[in-house]
């Protein structure tokens, strides 16, 4: 997707400040973070949404929770953290490449409005 931002930040044609990396998964910190710790982990390969990832490549959709299982690790998220993919126009979703985001570093209010 020419004209998608994360497929050019995964492509590194766009720079971020990246905390992990596959050769099928990236991370990298929200540009406008919501928590202590805001990542956003995506796959490299542009889908939609996580419906679309999931119906495509069940394998991959298993290797993004473990990359964001890996990067709670790293990020020293002990205490707990939520993990959010918004979908469509009533989830909020303004970056239509697929993308989990991983917030915590500090209690999070439920539920989100
Ligand atoms: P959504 O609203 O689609 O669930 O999430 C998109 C996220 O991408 C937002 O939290 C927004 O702050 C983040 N974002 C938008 N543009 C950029 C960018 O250029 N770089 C980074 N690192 N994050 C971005
Ligand atoms: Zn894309």
């Amino acid at each position: 997707m020419s004209d998608c931002l994360f497929c050019k930040i995964a492509s590194n044609e766009i720079p971020a400040d990246v905390v992990f990396e596959t050769d099928e998964i990236l991370a990298f910190r929200d540009i406008d973070p919501k928590a202590p710790t805001h990542v956003l982990v995506i796959t490299r390969q542009h889908f939609e949404n996580a419906a679309e990832l999931a119906n495509a490549n069940k394998d991959l959709a298993g290797q993004v929770l473990q990359a964001i299982t890996d990067v709670a690790t790293l990020e020293g998220l002990a205490e707990g953290y939520r993990i959010v993919t918004n979908t469509g126009s009533d989830g909020g979703q303004s970056v239509n490449h697929v993308h989990f985001h991983l917030l915590g570093g500090r209690s999070l209010n439920w539920p989100p409005g």
